[in-house]
């Protein structure tokens, strides 16, 4: 890593979506050349850190093998429900049951909460920690669902990367997850692919003039 980036960089770097599932979903990190194996951030402590505080999850890092099997099976669910949507398929039934069975992982209780702007309930978990974690980010995905106009959700045109992210573009033209990263290696493989289309052309024209 060059000295000049600030040392959290790694960490940080996946948190650049700004929603509490998108960071759980992309917490699977696919290497955008396709030469490494996925590299799962659920098990690197500064990403876990860094994401505990960017959402003040009330937990303590790292999460117990039972959170980390509910995190991940959240996190294959929210997956293939983001494919469904960047495919502009609906999510089908069995999926929401999931969801609700992983919902279903951590009760809440009403309080009534007194601040500046006011009196309101809102929801606590029973059982703060790692378990009311999976259902928070559940319960943010289902907000995310619900308050995004079909088509805005994407997977990185890169099939190698698989990064989801919301397009906030005013005309939905957003295709990578970084134009430097995904979207320069994209454009140079396919100018390399039209360059040794060309020349195979040539090779194949008949010899003449
Ligand atoms: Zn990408």
């Amino acid at each position: 890593m060059p000295s000049h980036l600030p040392p959290d960089f790694a960490a940080t770097h996946f948190l650049s979506e700004d929603n509490l599932s998108l960071d759980l979903l992309n917490s699977e990190h696919f290497d955008y050349r396709g030469k490494r194996p996925p590299q799962d951030l659920l098990e690197d402590a500064g990403w876990l850190g860094a994401w505990v505080r960017r959402w003040q999850l009330p937990v303590t890092p790292p999460p117990d093998a039972l959170a980390l099997t509910a995190l991940r099976a959240l996190r294959a669910l929210l997956r293939g429900m983001a494919t469904k949507l960047a495919a502009k398929q609906p999510i089908t039934g069995e999926q929401w049951e999931e969801l609700n069975a992983l919902l279903a992982l951590s009760p809440l209780y009403q309080q009534v909460v007194q601040d500046a702007a006011g009196v309101r309930l809102a929801l606590r978990p029973l059982h703060p920690g790692w378990m009311s974690v999976v259902s928070q980010v559940a319960a943010a995905w289902v907000d995310l669902v619900a308050g995004t106009p079909s088509g805005r959700l994407k997977v990185c045109a890169n099939p190698a990367c698989r990064w989801v992210f919301l397009d906030q573009s005013h005309n939905q033209s957003r295709r990578w997850c970084r134009q430097w990263a995904c979207g320069n290696l994209m454009n140079v493989r396919q100018h390399r692919a039209l360059r040794s289309q060309g020349s195979g052309r040539k090779k194949d024209a008949p010899e003449r003039s």
